[in-house]
C-alpha cells in the first residue's frame, strides 16, 4: 500500500499506452535541449541568455547547474526560499518519492490499485505539439516531448524552476501541462498569469486540480479549487472547458484510504505493527477498489460535480490580432 499517493500519481497509469504510442510520433522541443534554449529569458531581468551558459547576456547572472545537470533558473531569493522549502520533512519526501517513481519496486505489485477512476469524458495527457512544450511541476515523471520544470532537482526535471517566475520568453510555447500542482503554489493566480505569458496565441494549457482531495504537502498544500474559482482562474483565456476528471466515488475511497492509515499508520513506528497495519490496509484497498467503477455511473449525474476528487481545465490563449502572425508552429 503507498502510504502518499501522488498528486499526480493517479494521473499516470491510464496514460502510460499513450505515453508509449506518442513517443514514437514526437518532433519537438523536449528532446532537443538546444532548441528550448533558445527561448529562454533571465529569471532577474528578463533579459535574453547566452546560448549554452546559462548566462544573462543583459544583467550578467551566471545561474548554477543542480547535480543532474539541469539548470537551476531561479532568482536568488527564490532560490533561497524552495531551498528552506525543499530540506523539511515533506519536500526530502517528495523527493525521495519522486526519484523512486524512476526505479522498479517489486514489493509495489502487492499494492492494491489506486481507488481511482478517470472520467472516460477528461481530457487524457496532454500529447505535446510541434514546438516548445512546457510540463510545470512534473517531478520525477517524463512526459514525452514536454520540457520538464520542477522545483526540485531530481532525475527527469530539465529546468529547476519557479512555477510564477517562468524562464521562457513570452509568447514562445505551444503547449503547457500543469497537473496536480496548482494546490501546491502559494498564489495560483499568478502561475496561471505566467502559464497566460509563455503561451504563444492560441496556445493551449491542460490543468489538473484536486477539489475534494486528502492534504498532501509536495512540498506544501494550499488549496483546492470549486468550478467557480477555476472559471475565475481561467477567465482571460478562450474555449475554457472545465470538468469532471475523478468524481465521488473516487474522493470517497480516498478519504476512506487516508482514513484508515490514520488509525493503522503504514509508517513509521516498529516494523511489526508497520507490516501488519500494511497488510490490512492493502487488504482493504484490494476490496475497496473494484467500488470505483460507481463513477462510470456517478460521473454522469448533473450533481456529481460537488464531490469531485480533481477537475480538469482545458484553455486556450486568445490569438491577439496583429502582435503575432498565426505562423506555422514551430518556426
Ligand atoms: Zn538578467
Amino acid at each position: 500500500m503507498h502510504p502518499h499517493p501522488a498528486p499526480s500519481g493517479h494521473l499516470l497509469p491510464e496514460g502510460e499506452g499513450q505515453f508509449q504510442r506518442d513517443c514514437a510520433i514526437l518532433d519537438s522541443y523536449g528532446l532537443d535541449a538546444m532548441k528550448w534554449q533558445e527561448h529562454l529569458q533571465c529569471v532577474e531581468c528578463t533579459g535574453s541568455m547566452v546560448r549554452d551558459d546559462y548566462r544573462c547576456s543583459q544583467c550578467g547572472v551566471r545561474y548554477d547547474r543542480a547535480s543532474t545537470g539541469a539548470p537551476i533558473l531561479m532568482t536568488a531569493e527564490d532560490r533561497q526560499r524552495f531551498q528552506v522549502l525543499l530540506s523539511q520533512d515533506a519536500g526530502s519526501h517528495m523527493q525521495a518519492e519522486y526519484s523512486g517513481r524512476l526505479k522498479r519496486n517489486w514489493a509495489r505489485r502487492l499494492y492494491p490499485p489506486e481507488p481511482v477512476y478517470v472520467n472516460p469524458a477528461a481530457p487524457p495527457l496532454p500529447v505535446a505539439k510541434r514546438g516548445l512544450n512546457l510540463w510545470i511541476g512534473g517531478g520525477g515523471l517524463e512526459l514525452p516531448g514536454f520540457v520538464n520544470i520542477d522545483v526540485a532537482p531530481v532525475r527527469g526535471v530539465d529546468i529547476v524552476a519557479n512555477a510564477s517566475k517562468l524562464p521562457f520568453q513570452s509568447d514562445s510555447c505551444h503547449g503547457v501541462a500543469c497537473l496536480a500542482l496548482l494546490e501546491h503554489v502559494e498564489d495560483p493566480e499568478r502561475v496561471v498569469a505566467e502559464i497566460h505569458r509563455v503561451l504563444r496565441p492560441d496556445g493551449e494549457v491542460q490543468v489538473v486540480v484536486p477539489f475534494c482531495h486528502p492534504y498532501h504537502a509536495y512540498p506544501a498544500d494550499y488549496s483546492r479549487f470549486s468550478r467557480e474559482r477555476l472559471a475565475g482562474l481561467f477567465a482571460g483565456f478562450h474555449d475554457v472547458e472545465i470538468g469532471i476528471r475523478t468524481g465521488p466515488t473516487t474522493t470517497m475511497l480516498t478519504f476512506l484510504t487516508y482514513y484508515l492509515k490514520l488509525i493503522l499508520p503504514v509508517h513509521g513506528g516498529n516494523s511489526l505493527h508497520r507490516n501488519f497495519n500494511r497488510l490490512i490496509v492493502g487488504a482493504l484497498g484490494w476490496a475497496m477498489f473494484p467500488l470505483k467503477y460507481l463513477d462510470v455511473w456517478l460521473n454522469r449525474l448533473p450533481t456529481a460535480h460537488v464531490l469531485a476528487n480533481h477537475f480538469y481545465v482545458v484553455a486556450r490563449k486568445w490569438k491577439s490580432a496583429g502582435t503575432h502572425a498565426e505562423g506555422e508552429p514551430g518556426d
